[in-house]
């Protein structure tokens, strides 16, 4: 009766469906159980029954094998010892280790591809010692952590492409009957054919076995799990609405500290929580030289007013009658871009002009950093914040290729609309500004293209339904669930 409805809401709200699990102290984390999510209105997905129980299980799993178990340091043990017997009669915990690369949107895709995979195959997620994560995430464990520190795995993270750690490497070994103590898995975009293989269940069967496994990437792999005999059934149990992956997984694993937390809550407050829409345009510049402006606010207004009436058309001075159409309406949109002259010139025509819809649009940008500089822990703050911002709005415009638009797209549950590339827009021609995006997941922007046993070249995008190209990647590349 109404109890269970209010219980319903309150598990809604405060655990995001049971995604989360209770028992958190809530001071240290106020944005664990206050996500804003709830005024974009009734949140349309619900993650799966099996996915919480993953969730719940995974977590126990972590508190037996986490930091400061007995399992941990007979482990770490295993690993600084010379003599690398039969690992299982040590301990049946094994570890996946990710070593941070770029930007935060790469960081937090990988986390969540990463993520998956430990998921899938009983492993324990530890991050990076030297990529700050506890200044900006919670921990995402109740009663663990993810956090590591020993000199060992701080020699971890000197592993590269090139390093004699990698599967590629391995594969040259005469012997493979033996199980390394540990292995590198490098999985970002230049990755090697023979790297790759990581997606193939064959390699998996050995793979899966090494006590500990380090993973670095900078993409979002999880469209080639997917692809996975080995893995496709769990997978279709977890997430039977298959573009909600990131969606849950990136709620259940970014929780922005309290200081982080502070400037969403109150920028929110102040400038967006009492427009009647918000809209959010994330701008971001791949190729700056020549200067794309001109063109790129002109493409940007095509899309936003022109083409998809986001945004009103603004009035013409010398035509306007007197009495033109009155609304109380307002639109706040919050504008993200390293450049401040898109805002200016945004804010300036909505300033001089009024609207042909009547509404009032306020324009907002946060920060203008000018320059990426991952390594600056305030800019890395500043672009969770803006990221989880976005996430917030009603409609959401994005630019192609960028890992920072789809944390906020797939956190927000959005399909937004993506900016084509600047230098394949021309204003003149009739091609659109802008497309509207088929699913809330991020893309995989490299995936691997030969089949495991025949190592011929095969379409990716045609093997499921449910895996298919992307719309910001030329329509031969790029893998994204829908
Ligand atoms: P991608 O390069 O677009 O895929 O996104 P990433 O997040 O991986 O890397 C871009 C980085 O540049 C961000 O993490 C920020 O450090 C910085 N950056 C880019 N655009 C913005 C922005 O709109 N706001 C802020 N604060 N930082 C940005």
């Amino acid at each position: 009766g109404k109890n269970n409805i209010l219980l319903d809401e309150v598990l809604q709200e405060k655990y995001l469906g049971g995604l989360i699990a209770q028992g958190f102290d809530e001071k240290s984390c106020l944005s664990r159980h206050q996500s804003l999510w709830k005024h974009k209105g009734p949140q349309p997905h619900r993650p799966s029954s099996h996915l919480i129980s993953k969730l719940r299980n995974y977590e126990k799993l972590h508190r037996r094998c986490g930091p400061h178990t007995k399992s941990f340091k007979k482990s770490l043990e295993y690993l600084n010892s010379s003599d690398h017997g039969n690992y299982d009669k040590i301990t049946d915990c094994k570890y996946l280790v990710w070593k941070s690369r770029d930007g935060l949107g790469n960081r937090m895709i990988t986390l969540v591809s990463a993520f998956l995979y430990a998921l899938l195959t009983q492993k324990v997620l530890l991050v990076d010692p030297g990529a700050h994560i506890s200044g900006l995430f919670c921990e995402p464990f109740r009663g663990s952590s993810w956090l590591i520190s020993s000199p060992i795995i701080n020699r971890f993270m000197n592993f590269g492409r090139y390093s004699p750690h990698t599967y590629d490497y391995i594969l040259k070994w005469e012997n493979r009957s033996v199980i390394p103590p540990y292995a590198f898995m490098y999985l970002a975009h230049d990755y090697t054919e023979e790297d790759k293989r990581f997606f193939c269940d064959e390699d998996q069967a050995f793979i899966r076995k090494v006590p500990w496994l380090v993973i670095q990437s900078n993409v979002y792999f999880v469209p080639s799990l997917f692809l996975m005999p080995s893995f496709q059934k769990e997978l279709n149990l977890l997430f039977p609405e298959k573009q909600t992956v990131f969606h849950f997984l990136g709620r259940y694993l970014f929780h922005p500290t309290n200081s982080v937390w502070n400037s969403i809550t109150t920028y929110y407050n102040s400038y967006l929580a009492s427009a009647d829409e918000k809209i959010g345009i994330q701008i971001r510049i791949f190729r700056t030289n020549p200067d794309p402006f001109n063109e790129l606010l002109e493409q940007i207004l095509a899309c936003v007013i022109k083409e998809n009436a986001v945004l009103p058309q603004i009035n013409d001075k010398m035509m306007m009658k007197p009495g033109g159409v009155q609304s109380n309406r307002t639109k706040a949109v919050l504008l993200t871009s390293l450049d401040i002259r898109y805002f200016d010139a945004i804010k300036k025509m909505y300033e001089e002009n009024s609207t042909q819809t009547g509404e009032i649009i306020q324009v907002f940008q946060p920060s203008n950093e000018t320059k990426q500089d991952s390594y600056n822990h305030i800019q890395n703050m500043k672009a969770l914040a803006e990221m989880y911002l976005l996430s917030l709005t009603d409609k959401l415009v994005t630019s192609s290729k960028s890992t920072f638009g789809y944390v906020a797209q797939s956190l927000g549950g959005m399909r937004p609309w993506i900016l084509y590339r600047p230098e394949e827009y021309n204003a003149t021609d009739s091609k659109p500004a802008c497309q509207r995006a088929l699913s809330m997941e991020p893309c995989f922007q490299a995936p691997p293209t030969l089949e495991c046993k025949t190592r011929e070249r095969v379409d990716t995008g045609k093997i499921v339904g449910y895996v298919r190209h992307c719309e910001d990647m030329s329509w031969t590349w790029g893998l994204k669930l829908y």
